[in-house]
């Protein structure tokens, strides 16, 4: 940010101007970061406002509930912490694994000898509380179905296509002085930043896909079916199902499996055949229909790994959250991540002699624990679908989704 002298040799600041592409989790925090700041931010989010039920669908590729744990906890109340207690209200304190096996018995591992724990959050509903927060500001603007076409940083100048009621598109063009990019894995601002620096990329799609399911609250006490104080999980070894507690007492499910054996499940009957074989207690727990339902309904999604060096462009453009660092997300940090990349740029920005070196220095602190953490990541798969259930495993327990 600039500091400059005034007439009394007071130090004036002057708001820059930042736009931030992509109103997901990470591009709301940073959104707040710098406006809360000082400077002058627009937020362009290529989907329509996700606070809009009829939006709500648009946010199909994500997964319902996720776990928040310090490094994401820090990253908010490092900006607002009125805001962040507010939010964790609404979390629900996981203290450790719930292990199930193929009898339905359960076993727990605890997280931490100190009782330290994580929690699970609505994702909408802590992205809604940042964009409530943002709207509250008068020096941050909101644009909703505008999506990144090109940037063109000699002029420091982006255009995006704004997706008319109409059906139409037209072209808006909009000058910054930093681009932020938080447009997720598959970033356009990473993209367009490729054609200004040397920017080595690397991806990788992991052979198994997702599917979500649900467990609802029970039938007639309207209580959680399982203990919501765990992180559920049924451990298959090449495959597993896990289970996260929502407010409404029901649980969010994800089914990670290679994608041949998604495709050898043709059908309900063979749906149920292998839920009573490898998960006979869910199949109580959420219901023959319920499974059928959401197994036709929902989508099985890929997870992808990428790592990109440097996340930055000069003083001009920077990238954050999964656009510079999407990780599998078996060790539940992808999020918390971009928000300690939030966290650690705005340090960064708050200490450095100019934003040139802000961001150079960005860069060099964060690339290297990014891709260690993206290393955990896909570490955390085989500790999380197997390890769990050997009996070293359970003698020396070093991994911890923390
Ligand atoms: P995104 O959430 O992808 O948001 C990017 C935004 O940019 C979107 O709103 C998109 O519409 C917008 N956008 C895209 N292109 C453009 C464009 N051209 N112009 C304008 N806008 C654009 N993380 C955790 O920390 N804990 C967990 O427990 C966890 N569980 C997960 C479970 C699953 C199954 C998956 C798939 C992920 C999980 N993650 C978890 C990871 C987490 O979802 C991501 O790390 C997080 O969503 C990244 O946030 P982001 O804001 O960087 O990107």
């Amino acid at each position: 940010t600039t500091l400059s002298g005034s007439s009394d040799g007071a130090t004036i600041y002057e708001p820059q101007k930042a736009v931030v592409i992509g109103a997901g989790p990470v591009g709301s925090l940073a959104a707040l970061y710098f406006a809360k700041g000082g400077w002058q931010v627009t937020v362009y989010e290529l989907r329509g406002d996700l606070r809009n039920p009829e939006n709500r669908s648009l946010n199909f590729t994500k997964s319902i509930n996720l776990a928040i744990s310090e490094r994401g906890i820090n990253g908010l109340r490092t900006v607002d912490p009125e805001l962040t207690e507010s939010i964790l209200e609404e979390a629900i304190p996981m203290h450790g694994r719930m292990i199930h096996d193929k009898k339905g018995r359960q076993s727990s591992q605890k997280y931490d000898v100190h009782k330290r724990f994580i929690r699970s959050i609505d994702r909408s509903g802590l992205n809604e509380r940042l964009l409530d927060e943002l709207d509250r500001m008068n020096n941050v603007e909101l644009k909703f179905n505008h999506s990144l076409k090109s940037l063109s940083l000699e002029k420091n100048e982006a255009v995006f296509e704004r997706r008319l009621g109409s059906g139409d598109y037209e072209n808006v063009r909009v000058q910054a002085d930093l681009f932020i990019g938080a447009d997720g894995a598959h970033s356009q601002t990473r993209r367009q930043m490729m054609k200004y620096v040397r920017l080595n990329y690397s991806q990788e799609y992991i052979d198994s896909l997702w599917c979500e399911f649900t467990i609802p609250p029970h039938p007639e006490t309207g209580d959680f079916q399982l203990d919501p104080n765990h992180l559920h999980i049924w451990p298959r070894q090449k495959f597993m199902f896990i289970a996260l507690p929502n407010q409404d007492r029901s649980f969010t499910c994800t089914l990670f499996m290679p994608e041949d054996m998604f495709k050898d499940i043709v059908g309900p009957e063979a749906l149920l055949g292998f839920f009573r074989k490898e998960f006979p207690d869910v199949v109580s727990l959420a219901g023959e229909e319920n499974l059928i339902g959401d197994y036709l309904k929902n989508q099985k999604l890929p997870l992808i790994s990428l790592k990109c060096n440097p996340y930055h462009y000069r003083n001009k453009c920077v990238i954050l959250g999964d656009a510079s660092h999407a990780m599998v997300p078996f060790y539940g940090q992808g999020m918390n991540c971009g928000f300690e990349d939030v966290r650690v740029l705005w340090e960064h920005i708050c200490n450095d002699a100019t934003l040139t070196e802000a961001l150079d220095n960005y860069t060099a602190e964060r690339h290297p624990d990014c891709v260690v953490i993206n290393d955990l990541a896909m570490n955390n798969y085989v500790e999380m679908r197997a390890s769990v259930t050997s009996s070293s495993y359970l003698l020396k327990k070093h991994f911890q989704e923390f």
